[in-house]
């Protein structure tokens, strides 16, 4: 039997356990490409999909598998471009085995690099902390980047370019272990656990004393509202993710940013990353070069069983993981 997790009912609030169900299923499809799941990547925009809203992609539908991308093992094809053994990486249905037409799916090398990091650091999380920084962060040698989400995929791999780029990278995580780990791992010159300061806008303006010339935001909420506090002239904030504010049931209000953006002339901006697929190549190949040189690192949390594909979705909410959180079929 194969087994397949459904959305089982629309969170409110925070996800629970509850949100999902487990089914055994007979495959009746018969497709070119049988495809076996090996990781699965889980990521904080798949609870936008749980809501029933219109947005830049579709949202999840109660009762149907939900997707995410996958890595798989192509365990039979009738397909010219895969053969059996071929790896692929596509926007996938959490099952442990599924039948594909092979369309929108790409091979990748398990030889090049781990097969868990098409998913992260050479994946979505690295094209988007690369593409973002390309697109909008416009860094120049000598200035202040301040990046909050920074021990998970995106927020690590944003702080490793800034530093690359000859900026000073001050992150901002949720305990003193992340900021200690992101000091001595990838280099970060400071951190702030936004945990255990109950004044983010002085922490920030003590962490970067000549300003924030770049802002990276993961979180959105109230952290943002205490990094516009500290912008700089001409400053560029780049809004990639708020991850405080997706379980919330109303959005919340904060103070208006308008007086701040005017007065510093600065550019704050939306990014999504599927905006940019014309960029990969370029991006993935200069990301691929920093690894093999050893100027960028990554972290990833793998959690081990198909099972415990919700549990590892929801603890990115609790901050359980450090750099990509991947769970391993
Ligand atoms: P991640 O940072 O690896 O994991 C999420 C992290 O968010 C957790 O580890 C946790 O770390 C932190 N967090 C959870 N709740 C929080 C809260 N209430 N306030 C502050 N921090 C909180 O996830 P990721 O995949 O790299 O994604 C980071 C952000 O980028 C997300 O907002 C995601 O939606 C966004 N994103 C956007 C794009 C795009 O194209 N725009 C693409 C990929 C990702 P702590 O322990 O530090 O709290």
């Amino acid at each position: 039997m194969n087994k397949q997790i459904i959305l089982e009912s629309r969170p409110e609030g925070k996800p629970e356990k509850e949100n999902f169900e487990f089914q055994e299923f007979d495959e009746s499809e018969n497709k070119d490409l049988t495809l076996q799941s090996k990781f699965i990547s889980v990521d904080p925009y798949l609870r936008g999909r749980m809501r029933d809203e219109k947005s830049y992609i579709e949202p999840f539908e109660v009762g149907k598998p939900l997707e995410s991308m996958i890595v798989s093992e192509v365990t039979d094809s009738k397909n010219d471009k895969f053969k059996k053994g071929d790896h692929v990486i596509g926007m996938l249905d959490w099952k442990k085995q599924q039948q594909h037409s092979g369309e929108g799916l790409r091979k990748v090398d398990p030889s090049m690099a781990p097969l868990s990091a098409y998913l992260g650091v050479l994946g979505l999380t690295g094209l988007t902390a690369y593409l973002a920084l390309d697109k909008i962060g416009n860094l120049k040698e000598g200035e202040t980047l301040l990046v909050s989400g920074a021990a998970g995929a995106v927020g690590s791999v944003v702080g490793q370019i800034g530093k690359i780029k000859g900026c000073k990278v001050v992150g901002i995580a949720g305990s003193d272990e992340k900021i200690e780990h992101i000091q001595k791992k990838f280099g970060f010159d400071a951190g702030i656990n936004y945990k255990t300061t109950d004044n983010m806008k002085k922490a920030i303006k003590d962490a970067c004393p000549d300003g924030v010339d770049v802002y990276f935001d993961n979180v959105g909420g109230e952290i943002l509202d205490a990094a516009l506090q500290n912008i700089n002239k001409a400053a560029r904030i780049i809004n990639c993710g708020a991850i405080s504010i997706y379980n919330k049931t109303e959005v919340p209000t904060g103070p208006r940013p308008e007086g701040i953006l005017i007065k510093k002339s600065a550019l704050m901006q939306g990014f999504l990353v599927r905006d940019h697929m014309e960029d990969f190549e370029r991006a993935i190949s200069e990301l691929a070069g920093w690894l093999k040189s050893g100027e960028l690192k990554y972290d990833e949390t793998i959690v081990e069983g198909f099972d415990k594909t919700p549990q590892a979705f929801i603890d990115l909410f609790d901050g359980k993981n450090l750099g990509k959180m991947v769970v391993k079929v």
